[in-house]
């Protein structure tokens, strides 16, 4: 079957096409050829002549490159990106929190994950790993948002049931049974483009009981997982005295079955070699969330010492720890921490 041809349409501009973490191919100009909602061509010739009746869109000096990718950001605290002030665990009571209890809501839910998803498309961001809050009703609301636009999407339910505000708190076995609920509704659906991530918020906030049922059912079922991992130096002192019999924060999630090739770990900053090697040897996925950790006053992920050990690492805007859904912006943050002295 042959697409109709006023489906198809040319455009012309400068085209960056990505080939490898270290080279890319730029096109000056190029010509993409889109066949219904498909890129079926790319190329330095212009292909009109083989395609008479297509449309034709100059887009002059514009640059055409692929949708980007956000490896962590939090959909539900979208509406406080901007604001607040100090170090992670105080900002999380002081602002966090009281936002995220507004997801019981769902008229809230719809209203913010509408806008979320409208704003990350502005700026170019077609795929994300996407932190929803506590509650199961709004984790659904932000996965059916996602799915009206097309986007790729992981989306988890928070996990949280200790040392959280009685509002957000669950049980481990309540927050087990809406994450399940979740991951058999939407995992896979949309063709594939939405992925449920299970989402034990940070270790501080989940029992080993509950991180291991997470981990006993990421691996029967190869679910995906996500969490933060050694954000800020008060937290990892928080999470060694919570876990005294855990060698280091990163034992913590190994002894609950969390890390592996399926798992996102945010920040990894405050880590020691060993951690390190933990990490790596589970082949688990990092996101570097640079402007985050300049807001947040969080600290410098070691990056060279990271990808050094083999641990695949790509860029998180953190909203609204980070202040920006743009990742353009977390790439010039990323370009000028490169140039600063004290990064490692
Ligand atoms: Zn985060």
């Amino acid at each position: 079957m042959t697409t109709t041809p006023e489906l198809r349409r040319v455009f012309k501009a400068h085209v960056m096409n990505p080939l490898a973490p270290d080279r890319l191919e730029f096109y000056d100009p190029g010509y993409l050829v889109v066949a219904g909602e498909k890129v079926e061509r790319l190329s330095r010739e212009d292909p009109r002549g083989e395609f008479p009746f297509a449309g034709f869109i100059d887009l002059g000096h514009k640059v055409i490159l692929p949708g980007l990718v956000d490896t962590h950001v939090h959909l539900a605290q979208f509406a406080i990106t901007g604001i607040g002030a100090g170090e992670l665990l105080a900002w999380l009571n002081t602002y966090t929190y009281p936002e995220e209890a507004r997801f019981a809501d769902p008229e809230y839910a719809a209203k913010v994950s509408e806008m979320f998803f409208d704003e990350m498309l502005a700026n170019g961001t077609t795929a994300a790993v996407v932190y929803s809050s506590v509650h199961e009703q709004a984790a659904d609301i932000a996965f059916s948002a996602a799915r009206a636009r097309g986007l790729r999407a992981f989306i988890g339910k928070v996990m949280m049931d200790q040392n959280s505000p009685a509002t957000l708190q669950e049980t481990a076995a309540g927050s087990i049974a809406a994450s399940v609920r979740l991951f058999e509704k939407w995992d896979g659906a949309d063709g594939g483009r939405l992925r449920y991530i299970f989402t034990p918020r940070y270790a501080a906030s989940c029992s080993l009981d509950l991180m291991k049922s997470v981990g006993r059912i990421a691996r029967e079922r190869g679910a995906f997982v996500q969490s933060h991992l050694s954000e800020n130096r008060d937290e990892v002192e928080w999470v060694r005295s919570l876990f005294p019999d855990c060698a280091s924060y990163t034992a913590v999630y190994d002894s609950a079955g969390l890390l592996g090739e399926h798992s996102v770990m945010a920040h990894c900053i405050h880590l020691s070699a060993e951690e390190i090697a933990l990490l790596a040897g589970r082949k688990t996925k990092v996101a570097f969330c640079p402007y985050s950790n300049r807001t947040l006053r969080s600290g410098t992920m070691p990056y060279h010492k990271l990808r050094d050990a083999g641990l695949h690492i790509a860029l998180g805007t953190d909203v609204a720890g980070g202040p920006s859904l743009s990742m353009l912006r977390q790439m010039a943050e990323t370009s000028i921490l490169a140039k600063t002295p004290t990064s490692s």
